[in-house]
């Protein structure tokens, strides 16, 4: 990389941060291919973990923090008792006052209509809802407990409620799925008119049942090529039904794009709060305790859980800006990308930008790069190339 680097913060990491991530670790039961920071609900860990999260916020929010976008996930946030949403629209209400987004996950078989009323009084105007399938067999394979008709139940829920934006979750390449399967999948979620859809591969993740299950020989993955094919026809198939395809897994209607995501893929910094959660703020990455008493006790004994602090080295977190950009349709735009680092991305990056156009897995105008339709399909492969 020729050219001086930047040695301290980059000027994007100076930026206030105007996002915050609230993590609600509860679930009803834990899905064998998941590796989130999730936790058995019980009232009285609830009521204790909300203590927390009050404490961690008047800790660590700077002062008149007011974020542009909140996003409510898990775990599954609607699983906490109806006190427990009321307290939690309590110590939230001061962080909420100009949020243009706030997005709450829920799942399907738990989302109730007095749930959710309260929660759109304290601002929530975008719901997304863990569909993952609409095939019983599928659901099955995947330790889902909902079922097709609980999603269009929890849909009608999010409309009477007007819900602003309404996003559906997709899982495909679950063994047993082929594009038959996948088809009918995309037609049912289709048929509930979602704002926004985001559709991801299953991957199997270290620590899980799913790994588990594969080192016994009971699962196996699609190969990569099956997946390949799925993920092309998850695309076609929302591209024709009018969704524009923003980033790697996301498609949205007109108006309907994820704000507080934008600040991820924009390297931006954000606050998260509660068990497992990442936080960037001036320049450093840290994450809290993943163990939810854990997490608990420390934030009373010292109002945070920190365990982790990373300062990434200016090389890094340049490289690291521009994948996360490449993962969008607008791509890496020079112009923006040099006022957000002081770097050129174009005279930094030429072998990198330059070894990608030549494999014909990105587009360069003078003005900005994007990755090709083969490369948007390979993107997590050209994330470690370029890392
Ligand atoms: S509901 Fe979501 S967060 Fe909870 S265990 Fe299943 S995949 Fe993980």
């Amino acid at each position: 990389m020729p050219g001086p680097l930047p040695t301290a913060c980059l000027p994007l990491e100076r930026l206030t941060p105007r996002a915050l991530y609230v993590h609600l670790p509860f679930c009803a039961r834990r899905c064998p291919y998941c590796d989130f920071a999730t936790a058995p609900l019980d009232a009285a860990r609830e009521a204790r973990y909300l203590g927390a999260l009050e404490l961690e916020l008047r800790a660590r929010a700077p002062t008149g923090f007011r974020p542009w976008t909140v996003y409510l996930g898990g775990g599954t946030p609607t699983e906490l008792t109806t006190p427990g949403i009321e307290r939690l629209v309590e110590l939230l209400r001061p962080y909420v006052a100009d949020a243009r987004e706030v997005t709450v996950e829920a799942n399907p078989r738990t989302l109730l209509a007095r749930k959710l009323l309260r929660l759109r009084e304290l601002g929530v105007d975008r719901v997304s809802l863990g569909a993952q399938s609409f095939a019983p067999e599928l659901l099955e394979t995947l330790g889902r407990f909902h079922r097709a008709v609980d999603v269009a139940r929890a849909v009608e829920v999010v409309r009477e409620a007007g819900v602003r934006s309404l996003s559906l979750d997709l899982i495909f390449a679950v063994p047993g799925q082929g594009p038959r399967e996948l088809r009918a999948d995309l037609e049912q979620l289709l048929a509930f008119g979602p704002d926004h859809v985001s559709v991801y591969c299953l991957t199997v993740e270290a620590e899980t049942e799913f790994h588990r299950q594969r080192a016994r020989g009971e699962l196996r993955e699609q190969s990569s090529t099956r997946q390949a094919r799925l993920f092309d026809l998850a695309r076609r198939t929302l591209r024709a039904a009018g969704f524009e395809h923003y980033e790697v897994s996301s498609f949205a209607r007109r108006g309907h794009r994820s704000r507080h995501n934008r600040v991820y893929w924009r390297n931006l910094p954000y606050l998260g709060v509660g068990n497992g959660a990442a936080s960037h703020l001036q320049g450093e990455r840290s994450h809290n305790a993943r163990d939810v008493d854990d997490y608990v006790a420390r934030v009373h004994a010292s109002g945070e859980a920190t365990v982790e602090r990373e300062r990434l080295d200016p090389e890094a977190k340049l490289k690291e800006t521009v994948y996360l950009a490449l993962r969008t349709s607008e791509g890496l735009v020079r112009a923006g990308f040099q006022r957000a680092t002081g770097v050129d991305a174009w005279e930094a990056f030429e072998d990198e930008l330059g070894r990608l156009e030549s494999l014909g897995l990105l587009r360069r105008s003078p003005r900005r790069a994007w990755l090709s339709g083969r490369g948007v399909s390979l993107a997590d492969a050209i994330a470690r190339e370029f890392l």
